[in-house]
């Protein structure tokens, strides 16, 4: 910026623990993004695309705690199992799951569920991934909560705690600045592989059982928002895209089939693959800035879409006002698995 004389100020965002999807809410609650005239959001990916539109689903991330009363498991008749609780809730999302609209996603994973057989619980948790469009959500997440009150009262436990880690919406990326971020996209161009950046990739498909086409060797286009939303993954960039123009530059360096959330993905953001599309993406977005700093009539189209939007569409945060950044969530786990993970690092 100083070499060639642009004025604006470009602010680097980071969103930790991302697969969580925590942060965003906060960040834009402590107003971090308030003098924000655009963001450009990035992802890692196969591909090297952007796109438009809504997508994705909202996402309601909640932890019901259960009280009972512990009793020797072998003469139980004074006792009242938090376990029971649980699972009574987690029989009744299940047959809740019949009747919702098929835009939704919900699971869930025991966090608490006692300690020994022969001691009834007395404490039980349950963790749970809400998920639907931005219009159903709410209404979805309240018949979960009363799964959760119904199940309490049928086993006598207390509902002692429904603690929200999270609440975020949809992604609503804007138009503008996809079509922006596409050219800088095709301008750039997906990196060359070299044949051995080809062959690990084959040879991770076929560990798969995918079909073995190598890294992705064509930029994606950039695609009208398909007209039936059937949900699927959430990302807290979606809060983001209701308070200032927004869209994501997906970069390549992912193997084509690889599985998130998965070992398969986590392999592939590795190496000369990785830093390649990493760079690839890097350069996209700073040519995206470099746009937006100079052509005001380009940062004008986007800002004129996103304030018709949110005219329409006034962000109202899912967040609930007195929910705090759950600074403990993983900390457990991140001690166990941070050592193990260290000798990994590439320090350059
Ligand atoms: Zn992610």
């Amino acid at each position: 910026m100083d070499k060639y004389g642009f004025t604006g100020t470009i602010k680097v965002f980071g969103s930790p623990a991302e697969e969580t999807v925590i942060s965003r809410p906060y960040m834009i609650r402590a107003g971090l993004f308030d003098d924000v005239d655009a963001v450009i959001d990035n992802h890692s990916s196969s591909g090297f695309s952007t796109s438009y539109g809504t997508s994705g689903n909202a996402l309601f991330s909640t932890i019901f705690t259960f009280k009972g009363r512990t009793a020797h498991g072998a003469s139980p008749w004074g006792g009242i199992s938090a376990l029971d609780a649980v699972e009574l809730m987690n029989d009744a999302t299940n047959m809740l799951r019949e009747h919702l609209f098929y835009t939704y996603r919900m699971h869930y994973v025991i966090v608490e569920g006692g300690e020994a057989p022969n001691v009834v619980p007395d404490k039980a948790s349950v963790w749970y991934y809400v998920r639907n469009s931005d219009d159903r959500v709410e209404e979805m997440y309240e018949k979960v909560v009363n799964c959760a009150k119904a199940a309490a009262l049928a086993t006598g436990a207390e509902l002692a705690e429904i603690r929200c880690l999270t609440a975020i919406h949809q992604r609503h990326a804007n138009k503008a600045a996809a079509e922006l971020f596409q050219k800088n996209i095709e301008l750039v161009g997906m990196p060359e592989w070299t044949e051995e950046e080809h062959a690990f990739a084959r040879a991770l498909q076929k560990e798969l059982g995918r079909r073995e086409t190598g890294m992705s060797d064509r930029v994606g286009s950039l695609r009208e928002p398909s007209g039936t939303f059937v949900g699927g993954g959430s990302s807290d960039v979606g809060d983001v895209t209701l308070v200032t123009p927004t869209a994501t530059i997906r970069f390549p360096g992912q193997v084509p089939g690889a599985v998130s959330h998965h070992w398969s993905s986590v392999a592939t953001n590795y190496g000369t693959t990785a830093w390649k599309g990493l760079n690839a993406g890097a350069k996209a977005m700073a040519a995206s800035a470099i746009d937006l700093l100079t052509k005001p009539e380009e940062l004008k189209k986007l800002r004129d879409e996103f304030e018709a939007y949110a005219e329409e569409n006034p962000y109202r945060p899912f967040l609930p006002e007195d929910a705090v950044p759950p600074l403990d969530l993983n900390e457990e786990l991140m001690k166990k698995w941070r050592a193990m993970m260290e000798e990994f690092y590439i320090i350059h």
